[in-house]
């Protein structure tokens, strides 16, 4: 199983630059990774980077970005080891594993399901709301309905493994997401909490394929041991994910309360429409949290992911310790990203 700091088969290079193959370049801001009509996706956190396969493999034959970003997340979702995404998510305080899953195409179109229990694939159902309701949202009960009808199949989500942590959670029933933050404010000695500073990490993908088309999905369990109920950021069309076929695309994966309160993802996208590089734009949406609660960000992660019109990408978070991976004709990469703290 990845972790975050293992960044397996990467080199932990901090320079963007450096990481940079041949033929591409890093320009301020932002990592070139593509010209417009060369495919690139890229997606949060180091298991990005094997979401990003199921990507390529549309992306690489010439498909469509929507079929890409909902291949690629479907690989976390399925994986059992992974223990903020899908099966084997941890669950909510109440022991339910519930999900919740966003995804937008290039006409503005976007399917979003809530609080959705046992149904591996969110995303999918996400992309059937949008495709074959006239509503954008689904949530608890509504959206597994919704599912079942359509074919999906119910599996228990609550694996051997979330179910030990969270009985061992239970014993305390400390309920605190200000954590996520590795080797930082975290102590695992003085502040033992099962599921630990993995307890919330979600992926969002952004892509655009051959035809310069840019789609993006999000896909969580949310922030671990949660109030039954509680939806983050991550299914929010704005706030988790955001996607302008004219300007570029924009994901999170961090404390979901922060990042709706500035509709973070709508919000990077706004500052690249206004001539920002992604890597600046999510850095100022950083700021902004960073400015709307200065002592509460020292406190919690949040983090941004942006691609441009241009093929460029980038990525910032509050603190250090986030990483994104990168994959286009040139590059195949976890990339550690820049923080506000250090
Ligand atoms: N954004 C997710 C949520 O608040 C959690 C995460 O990305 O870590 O549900």
């Amino acid at each position: 199983m990845q972790t975050r700091r293992k960044f397996l088969g990467v080199s932990l290079i901090g320079s963007a630059a450096v990481l940079a193959p041949k033929n591409s370049f890093a320009i301020s801001g932002g990592l070139k990774e593509a010209a417009s009509g060369s495919p690139v996706v890229l997606s949060t956190w180091d298991f990005g980077k094997t979401a990003n396969v199921g990507a390529w493999n549309v992306l690489a034959t010439g498909g469509r970005a929507l079929d890409a970003v909902e291949a690629g997340v479907k690989i976390p979702e399925a994986d059992e080891t992974n223990q903020t995404i899908g099966y084997g998510g941890l669950p909510d305080r109440d022991g339910y594993v519930t999900l919740d899953a966003c995804i937008m195409d290039e006409h503005y179109n976007c399917g979003s399901v809530m609080c959705l229990q046992d149904i591996v694939h969110p995303i999918s159902v996400a992309r059937l709301v949008m495709e074959k309701t006239p509503h954008i949202i689904l949530a608890g009960e509504g959206a597994l309905q919704f599912a079942l009808a359509n074919g999906f199949k119910r599996k228990n989500l609550l694996t051997e493994k979330s179910k030990k942590d969270w009985k061992e959670w239970l014993k305390t029933s400390k309920y605190n997401p200000q954590i996520n933050i590795e080797n930082r404010l975290y102590d695992k000695k003085t502040d033992p909490m099962p599921g630990g500073p993995k307890n919330h990490d979600t992926i969002g993908m952004v892509a655009m394929d051959a035809n310069g088309n840019i789609s993006g999905a999000c896909t969580t369990s949310g922030l671990a041991y949660k109030m039954h109920g509680r939806v983050g950021d991550s299914p929010v069309i704005g706030a988790g994910l955001y996607v302008d076929n004219e300007v570029g695309a924009a994901s999170a994966s961090g404390v979901g309360e922060e990042v709706i309160r500035i509709v973070g993802s709508h919000l990077v996208v706004e500052l690249m429409r206004q001539g920002l590089k992604p890597e600046e734009a999510c850095k100022k949406a950083v700021e902004r949290i960073v400015q709307r609660g200065p002592e509460r960000s020292k406190t919690i992660q949040v983090a941004f992911i942006a691609l441009n019109k241009q093929g460029e990408v980038g990525g910032y978070s509050l603190q250090p310790g986030f990483s994104y991976s990168v994959r286009s004709n040139m590059i195949d990469q976890v990339i550690p990203a820049k923080s506000y703290y250090s």
